[in-house]
């Protein structure tokens, strides 16, 4: 074992308590520490923290982090105080007074870990403090802000170019959980990494099973999901509307279920309560815009479910990938359907943003719609989304229960030409209830009022249900074969391509969406869900490690591990920090099986390093004791 390597080990283990490196994670703290450039690409729960974190333990000066998101960057420290690390963070929830202090200490050699928000680090201010500090290396997380394509943009971070002009003897290491080669390519040109060592790891969470149905009524069909599926276990549910946010925690809190709101118009204590009360409790589901996960680590999150359309496939992969960083099986639960195209679409025409960026928010959306609409693995498509091949995985709905398909050749012919008729009898368009109304032959008003049930294709499309019509328009919209005028009430048009099918050109696969009594059926069976270590995964190297599977099979002493979570919770407190922070729900378990008596057999229990050991070794043999 080389020098450094050893020292590394002997960090792992002394300080944060872990017996051993994951994958990559020792020639990326090696690379680091021998004062070489890196760029670290890991899925979410990887195990990117520890990649700069060691290596700046290890290193002569302060290891300064450029973090983005301000509540991980407070509970990061929080956890490595807890652990015993001099770190400390400069951002705009600090005053002037606390500021200077910490700038200080930074100076005077007194910290190993400095956390930085980007827009305080470009300024002359933050530059000029970087010119007094002995540098051990610059981690700058969350490294994909810097694309501009990105939907994580930060303008800031084009800047942080000048680190590898000003300092350029100090390494940098550059850390993302979500990067196609394209952005992969952006972040080493604007950050200057050509020289750097890249890690790619596969990007596949084995043990998330994907599942994206039909919507028809989200609330009842959420409802069922989690009742039936995940009652009593924590979860995420994303909406795109502060109103369908409240009026879903309402619904499912009315039916029992642990159920609260959270999005950007409550205040921020309100907001701090309820991101707190997820954390520590047990059970709680949060019902969120998208603003709510950034930044939380919190690792048995057993579910999200998204009742409405994300806009991108990045965004999809980061909000479900926040389910199951245990290792420890977890679903990503997602119903769609048609008014999630139409709407989705409009919102993006009408922003105020430029041509370009319309074209590539619609490019986005896109590559989402398909993943939803295919009938292919899930998993294979995402993953080939962000430039990895892998094999059908086994753990999805379309690898569980394989859609059936059809030639919708015909099918499309008559939707098409209804559109086209009904336009032509009365000189306008109509939206797609109309169509479907005019297709399956119902007379209702505004049929007989327009005269539409005398048109040729009056009823030719009797033999399918309204539902399995819109299933059809939403796939013909997905492929641009359809377009809905946003500008006019909605009406459908006929698109260029549409010819093609109308004329036999092209012919046309579809998706079958069973009739509604079926759906309901099928969509109720359940099947266990899987852990990571028996999900077929992707051929990529670099699998996720199992911390949430025990190894050994003692069992698990209830009354005692909800004894230590008590004992957990009056330290946290105490503390003012998480409860993650002072021990992991893993490390409690451990101890829940092991039942230490010793301070030694305790030292052995993963996440328990020297200071932890120190500070809470006696108090926690002491719970064990209490539960003989
Ligand atoms: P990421 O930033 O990649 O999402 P983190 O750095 O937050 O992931 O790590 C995820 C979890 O895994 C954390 O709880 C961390 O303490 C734990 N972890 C990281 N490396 C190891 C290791 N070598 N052994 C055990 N646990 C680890
Ligand atoms: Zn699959």
């Amino acid at each position: 074992m080389s020098d450094l390597l050893a020292r590394a080990t002997r960090v792992l283990q002394d300080v944060f308590g872990y017996p051993g490196f994951r994958p990559d994670q020792a020639q990326i703290i090696t690379h680091v520490a021998g004062g070489g450039d890196v760029l670290v690409l890991m899925p979410t729960g990887g195990g990117k923290s520890l990649c700069y974190q060691v290596p700046a333990l290890l290193r002569d000066g302060v290891g300064v982090v450029v973090s983005p998101l301000i509540a991980l960057m407070q509970d990061q420290v929080a956890a490595l105080k807890e652990a015993g690390v001099r770190a400390e963070f400069l951002n705009s929830t600090l005053d002037w007074r606390q500021a200077q202090e910490i700038e200080r200490r930074a100076a005077a050699g007194e910290l190993d870990l400095l956390y930085l928000a980007p827009e305080r680090l470009v300024t002359e201010r933050g530059l000029a403090l970087l010119d007094r500090l002995k540098i051990a290396l610059f981690a700058i997380d969350e490294a994909h802000c810097v694309s501009q394509w990105g939907h994580d943009f930060r303008q800031e971070y084009l800047q942080l170019a000048v680190l590898a002009e000003r300092y350029p003897s100090v390494p940098r290491i550059a850390l993302t959980a979500t990067a196609d080669a394209a952005t992969r390519r952006e972040i080493i040109e604007r950050l200057h990494l050509r020289k750097a060592r890249s890690f790619v790891q596969s990007f596949d969470r084995p043990n998330i099973r994907y599942r994206i149905a039909e919507k028809d009524s989200p609330r009842r069909q959420l409802l069922r999901f989690i009742r039936e599926e995940h009652f009593g276990e924590s979860g995420i549910v994303y909406a795109l509307s502060r109103k369908s946010v409240e009026e879903t925690a309402q619904m499912l809190a009315q039916n029992g279920v642990d159920a609260l709101a959270y999005h950007a118009g409550f205040t921020a204590v309100e907001r701090e309560e309820r991101q707190t009360r997820f954390i520590e409790e047990d059970g709680v589901v949060v019902v969120a815009t998208i603003a709510f996960g950034m930044g939380i680590d919190k690792p048995d999150v057993r579910f999200v479910a998204h009742i409405d359309l994300p806009k991108s496939v990045e965004g999809y992969y980061q909000e479900t990938g926040r389910a199951g960083r245990d290792g420890a099986p977890a679903e990503a639960w997602m119903v769609y359907g048609l008014a999630d195209v139409v709407q989705q679409r409009r919102l993006i025409d009408q922003s105020e943003a430029g041509e370009a960026h319309r074209r590539a928010a619609h490019a986005k959306l896109d590559a989402m719609l398909g993943l939803c609409e295919t009938v292919r693995c899930r998993r294979q498509y995402l993953l080939e989304y962000f430039g990895e091949a892998s094999a059908p995985c086994g753990n999805c709905d379309n690898c569980l229960e394989p859609p059936a398909q059809f030639d919708g050749t015909e099918a499309a012919q008559k939707l098409l030409s209804c559109i086209y008729r009904c336009e032509q009898a009365s000189g306008f368009a109509f939206g797609a209830q109309h169509i479907i109304d005019v297709l399956r032959g119902e007379r209702t008003d505004k049929v007989l009022e327009r005269g539409h049930d005398r048109i040729s294709t009056f009823g030719i499309g009797a033999d399918r249900d309204a539902q399995q019509w819109r299933a059809v328009l939403r796939q013909l919209l997905t492929m641009r074969l359809v377009a809905v005028d946003h500008e006019h009430w909605n009406v459908l048009r006929l698109t260029e391509t549409s010819r093609e099918v109308l004329t036999g050109a092209r012919r046309l696969t579809l998706r079958q969406e069973l009739p509604r009594s079926a759906a309901r059926k099928s969509e109720g069976r359940r099947r266990k869900p899987r852990a990571a270590s028996s999900a077929g995964s992707s051929a990529s190297a670099g699998a996720t490690p199992l911390d949430g599977v025990p190894l050994e099979e003692a069992p698990l002493d209830e009354a005692l591990f909800q004894a230590l979570r008590e004992w957990r919770r009056g330290v946290a407190r105490e503390h003012g920090v998480p409860a993650y922070t002072v021990l992991h729900d893993s490390s409690l378990r451990e101890i829940a099986r092991r039942r230490p008596l010793s301070s030694d057999s305790l030292a052995e229990v993963s996440g328990v390093g020297a200071t932890k050991l120190a500070r809470y070794g006696e108090a926690i043999i002491e719970v064990v004791r209490a539960q003989q």
